[in-house]
């Protein structure tokens, strides 16, 4: 895995803006949409989103640039990640963190054992994950190796990401969930006096629990919104409840359009002569529908068309947000001598009102 600060071109010192500009101009160069699907590009695409997924959240971040890509895996426990560091420090055993040494760490085996249980000793596979990006379990709340004596589970934390136009409509979305959990067989005791140990987990107490959550995604989610979703967490001692899976929801930018509060926005360019003399335009909404809309004749500049009702969709707290496409004329590339006769014909019964005391002087 490449460095993915390096992916997205900025510094390890890159201000969370950066990081977004970044990804922005970055995603938007090899969306798909925008290279006919080529297979290396969308290939780029998908690296970029990866990178992003963890640069784009603080937690998540501050995670990586402690323990570098292992912390991207699924199951990974910063607490224990810690508690080896400094065993292996104390011992002798001259162990670090940082990124440039990051392959050395990935080849021991014992330190995998210890950070994600046995399945993950030979190497670590992602296998499992969905192309959402949903990122690490990254484990909260009253965790340790040990998950708490008594009580309730602790909370998961993931990351959701959805693409522009999922945020908009509202989605129905599978979730894969990994992370080291108590084990359900033994209920974390590993075996019963006598009677050797848990076949399930060997005695050890914990299994890697991997399965799947359908979720629904209301309309209209914002980047940054958080989902509790109760009892989805792990698994509690006996008697206490279990923990709540907390998603954080991240919206991908779109090769074209943009939101502004409930609002979406795009640009379309238009030229002169249809400006002036008016036209169609036939085009889909984000909410998928095919529409005609008027230009009317004598548009302008930065004339607004407004599609109301098909921008972000309403939901319990909010009322739905319009389209709204907003025209920009594109002069010729070169100016000919007919061209500039023209020029002054459109502009004979133009008055200009300059701010204060501007003026043009020819
Ligand atoms: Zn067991």
């Amino acid at each position: 895995m490449r460095d993915l600060y390096q992916i997205l071109g900025v510094d390890r010192t890159a201000t969370s803006d950066e990081v977004k500009k970044a990804y922005r101009r970055l995603a938007m160069k090899f969306h798909p949409d925008r290279t006919d699907n080529d297979p290396k590009k969308s290939e780029k695409f998908k690296d970029i989103s990866a990178a992003f997924d963890v640069l784009g959240d603080p937690e998540k971040r501050k995670m990586y640039d402690e323990f570098g890509e292992l912390a991207t895996r699924p199951g990974f426990d910063p607490e224990q990640a810690r508690q080896y560091a400094h065993a292996r420090e104390a011992s002798g055993g001259g162990f670090h963190w940082n990124g440039d040494q990051g392959s050395s760490v990935h080849s021991t085996d014992d330190f995998l054992k210890f950070i994600f249980g046995d399945m993950f000793g030979g190497g670590g596979s992602q296998a499992g994950f969905d192309d959402l990006g949903a990122g690490g379990g990254f484990g909260s709340g009253g965790g340790g190796f040990g998950f708490g004596a008594t009580g309730r589970g602790r909370d998961l934390l993931q990351t959701l990401t959805l693409d522009f136009l999922q945020a908009i409509r509202g989605d129905q979305i599978e979730i894969h969930l990994r992370y080291q959990d108590r084990c359900p067989t033994c209920g974390g005791r590993g075996g019963r006096r006598g009677a050797g140990n848990c076949p399930a987990c060997g005695g050890q107490g914990t299994q890697i629990i991997d399965r799947t959550l359908k979720v629904r995604i209301p309309p209209g989610a914002d980047d940054g919104r958080k989902m509790r979703i109760r009892h989805q967490g792990t698994a509690a001692a006996a008697g206490g409840s279990p923990g709540d899976l907390v998603l954080t929801i991240r919206v991908q930018p779109h090769p074209f359009f943009t939101r502004k509060d409930r609002d979406v926005l795009v640009t379309v360019p238009i030229t002169i002569e249809k400006a002036l003399n008016g036209t169609k335009l036939k085009l889909e909404t984000p909410l998928g529908k095919t529409i005609r809309l008027t230009v009317p004749a004598g548009s302008q500049q930065g004339t607004q068309l407004r599609v109301p009702g098909h921008g972000m969709q309403g939901n319990a707290s909010q009322p739905a947000g319009d389209f709204i496409i907003t025209l920009k004329i594109q002069l010729p590339p070169r100016i000919t001598p007919a061209l500039a006769e023209a020029a002054r014909l459109l502009s004979e019964d133009v008055t200009l009102e300059l701010p204060g005391q501007m003026q043009y002087v020819d």
